[in-house]
């Protein structure tokens, strides 16, 4: 049995919690110096007494805990675990069904009722990311759970305790079978080479899959393409299969040489008629103006905050000047390809940056197109915020 602990909500919180807001805030407690042990289940009260939700402690980013049922009579125990597992996976029926995709999110925590934990899938393995010490402890009741309601072939775990969501380095493995990496999955038809066991990454970001099906469907064939902050070269992959005329792929990462040689390599593409470089891309923005480089299509997939020798970058200070540069060797009537993941600011805001660079620049651009989180990562409409992803199709005018 897990401990149980009454805590007092404030007035504001009480509303907004009773409303279907899944966060809980350290403002939101009357009593923070009350929590304990991380894990415990918290009965959410009003100042009264009266119950208004139930919930448990776990120190994030975000927050001290989520929000798991407004029910007062309701457990948190497996029986609720397997019930959210089993919603979540009904939700997802499509991707399994889909013979062209198998690798997706099975579980997108507060979007499926569980905050704190996500669950992924690539072909027949799953990937728990759990966020914090306080709903590690549920790990048990989680594996028993996917055991009852779930086919696998095995389970692997990212623990990114601590509040910055930091992973943890361990042995990753779970249980079921061990499985040979790199695991070959599939995209929209797309391969890719995944490893489960092997530090915080995997290898790709599911998040954008339709972004990249996009690139390669609509916007690649007889393209120049250049891919910043490339990583492993997922959009330059889906672009070459797209029928680019080449792609340039640039990190900064020393590894990211032989992990986009072997995604090209692993579809069968030449790597060696792509350009594929290790270096910091403001150096290459540089370069490229130095030698009067212009590509049909830009990509911009930036961290929300990164550091190099010479540059510090953080997106919602620096989001505009990147921009310039993109716009300053994409061709007339190309496209960027504007990508953030940073949840400390809304669309609005981030088409704000995007306009700022071509009004600076005394230039014209229609937003051809936008996305955001695609429908395997479930957002709860009371936490808008968890749709951190937007990304702009903007075409040089
Ligand atoms: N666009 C990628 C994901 C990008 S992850 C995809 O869709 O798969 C961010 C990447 O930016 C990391 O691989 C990191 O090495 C790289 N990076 C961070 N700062 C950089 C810089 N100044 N120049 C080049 N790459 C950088």
């Amino acid at each position: 049995m897990k401990k149980e602990l009454t805590i007092k909500l404030n007035d504001k919180s009480k509303v907004e919690i009773a409303g279907g807001y899944p966060l809980i805030t350290k403002d939101s407690l009357e009593d923070i110096d009350s929590l304990k042990e991380e894990g415990t289940i918290l009965k959410l009260t009003d100042k009264q007494g009266r119950f208004v939700a139930k919930g448990y402690y776990g120190n994030q980013n975000k927050g001290v805990g989520w929000v798991l049922t407004r029910k007062a009579e309701e457990e948190v125990d497996q029986a609720f675990i397997e019930r959210k597992l089993i919603d979540a996976l009904r939700r997802r029926r499509d991707f399994f069904n889909d013979p062209d995709t198998n690798a997706f999110r099975l579980f997108n925590g507060e979007g499926d009722g569980f905050g704190g934990v996500i669950i992924d899938y690539y072909d027949e393995y799953f990937l728990v990311s759990w966020y914090s010490e306080g709903v590690y402890s549920f790990k048990e009741q989680l594996v028993a759970a996917l055991h009852n309601v779930a086919d696998f072939k095995g389970i692997y775990e990212k623990k990114r305790f601590d509040t910055k969501g930091q992973y943890i380095e361990d042995d990753d493995f779970v249980a079921g079978e061990r499985g040979e990496f790199p695991l070959i999955v599939k995209e929209n038809g797309v391969n890719f080479a995944i490893y489960l066991n092997d530090g915080a990454m995997t290898g790709i970001f599911l998040d954008q899959r339709e972004v990249r099906q996009a690139i390669k469907e609509k916007y690649a064939e007889g393209k120049t393409v250049l891919n910043t902050f490339s990583y492993t070269g997922a959009f330059s992959v889906a672009a070459a299969i797209g029928g680019a005329a080449k792609t340039t792929s640039v990190d900064l990462a020393k590894r990211s040489n032989a992990k986009t040689i072997e995604q090209f390599s692993v579809n069968g593409i030449d790597y060696e008629s792509q350009d594929i470089l290790v270096m910091d891309v403001f150096n290459y923005f540089k370069y490229a103006k130095r030698k009067e480089l212009k590509f049909d299509i830009v990509i911009l997939d930036p961290p929300s905050f990164a550091r190099s020798k010479k540059y510090t970058f953080s997106t919602s200070k620096d989001y505009t000047n990147l921009m310039k540069e993109a716009i300053a060797i994409t061709e007339d009537r190309g496209v960027i390809v504007a990508s953030t993941n940073s949840a400390s600011f809304g669309m609005k805001k981030f088409k704000g940056f995007i306009g700022r660079a071509f009004k600076d620049l005394g230039r014209k651009y229609t937003i051809v197109e936008e996305y955001s989180l695609p429908p395997d990562f479930r957002v709860d409409p009371k936490f808008s915020e968890g749709n951190y992803l937007k990304v702009l199709f903007v075409k040089l005018n």
